[in-house]
């Protein structure tokens, strides 16, 4: 037997009483279907309500509905916090209403959403979706502008600001589309449920929504998507609107507090930093490049043996700088082998050789690398290898003496 869906006739019944049906544990949930109830199940878009259920002597006895959802048979499932009431139980509900306000916020917003795009651009709805934090909507088409956007967003904020009736409607299906319904449910039988917005938009919905489109209070357009379906539209309604403009304009704030600057120059003063920034890296790559030149210099200085090979470990520079060095050392002359290695927590080893000489810089690195454990390789001429965890830079020292000698 369906359960009576009080919420059906009125969106604004969050307590009443009704009589357990069944009550039992199922699939490690506990379940109570009643006669009637004002919970809303979970869907179409739409999420569930909690509350209360009370009974007993002086209804002292209270378990917690934590989720509602619909059987295949129109029962309703209550799930609940504590198992199994005794049938014929009379309860006592409570819906937790400032969810409800909420999700009815976001529902009736979403309607009128849906129809403004309709209006003004001929593009339907293809799902609706609430979340947590915000809500979206797929709409059946491939590309949407900002001025899109915009337009649709005044045009609801209107219709909400004009304090429409919003009326539930019963109706057989062609009486529906005389009307000039805007969506029909995938299954079309027996008498429709018609949600009226009073002079812009009639539809076919089961879920539970404000009495006026003043109650819903504003709708704020947010991200907008391509999804495969067509466009992704984020929004939010009501009180959270007025929530997600305030988290928004705090990390504002805080942004615009490290630049010192107003919240609406954030964008030149982001955009002139980041140039800065590049323009210091280059600046920065430019010394690094003649620091490697002076160090290539004085280390070929100190080296007369043919080829002549160079073994350097440098514990405070990293890869960039040991491959910078690398080619510095190899282009400079016409002999040279050197065997480089940097890094305090990262190893990281460079191999590199004139153009010509014999030796196969990436072999060697393989080897070196599989005796110490890390991964490398590369060319004849160049060759990088790298190592995390524990090493010893005086352990990797002798290492590379060890390679030289093989040369
Ligand atoms: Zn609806």
């Amino acid at each position: 037997m369906s359960t009576v869906r009080l919420y059906y006739r009125d969106s604004f019944l969050y307590d009443f009483q009704a009589h357990v049906l069944e009550s039992a544990e199922r699939g490690g949930k506990n379940l109570v279907v009643l006669d009637r109830t004002a919970f809303y199940p979970t869907s179409g878009g739409q999420v569930h309500d909690v509350g209360i259920l009370a009974f007993g002597e002086g209804r002292a006895s209270r378990i917690l509905v934590l989720d509602v959802a619909e059987g295949e048979d129109g029962t309703i499932h209550h799930f609940t916090s504590h198992p199994v009431v005794p049938k014929g139980t009379t309860v006592y509900a409570s819906i937790d209403a400032p969810r409800r306000h909420d999700h009815m916020q976001q529902h009736t917003g979403q309607h009128i959403l849906s129809a403004a795009f309709v209006r003004l651009f001929d593009i339907p709805t293809a799902s609706f979706h609430m979340g947590v934090e915000s809500c979206t909507i797929d709409l059946e088409t491939s590309s949407l502008s900002a001025a899109q956007i915009e337009t649709a967003e005044r045009l609801a904020n209107d219709v909400i600001t004009e304090d429409r009736a919003v009326r539930i409607r019963f109706a057989e299906i062609e009486q529906a589309q005389r009307l000039g319904v805007r969506k029909l449910p995938p299954k079309q039988t027996g008498e429709l449920r018609l949600i009226d917005i009073t002079d812009f938009d009639l539809t076919a919905c089961g879920g539970t929504h404000a009495r006026s489109t003043g109650q819903i209070g504003s709708i704020l357009l947010r991200k907008v998507e391509k999804v495969k379906q067509g466009v992704r539209v984020e929004f939010v309604c009501g009180r959270r609107a007025v929530n997600t403009a305030r988290k928004d304009y705090a990390a504002l704030v805080e942004a615009a507090g490290l630049y010192s600057a107003h919240i609406h120059d954030l964008p030149q003063q982001i955009q002139k930093s980041l140039e800065e920034s590049k323009a210091s890296g280059k600046a920065q790559h430019k010394l690094l490049e003649e620091i490697a030149e002076l160090q290539a210099e004085k280390l070929l200085a100190g080296s007369n043996s043919s080829p002549r090979t160079i073994i350097a470990v440098f514990p405070e520079r990293d890869a960039v700088f040991l491959k910078l060095l690398a080619l510095k050392l190899a282009a400079t002359r016409p002999d040279v082998v050197a065997l480089l290695a940097s890094g305090t927590e990262q190893l990281t080893l460079v191999f590199a050789q004139s153009p010509g000489q014999k030796s196969n810089m990436g072999q060697m690195m393989k080897e070196v690398m599989g005796q110490l454990g890390g991964r490398g390789g590369g060319a004849a001429d160049l060759a990088q290898g790298g190592l995390t965890g524990s090493f010893d830079l005086a352990r990797i020292q002798t290492v590379l003496q060890e390679v030289a000698s093989k040369l």
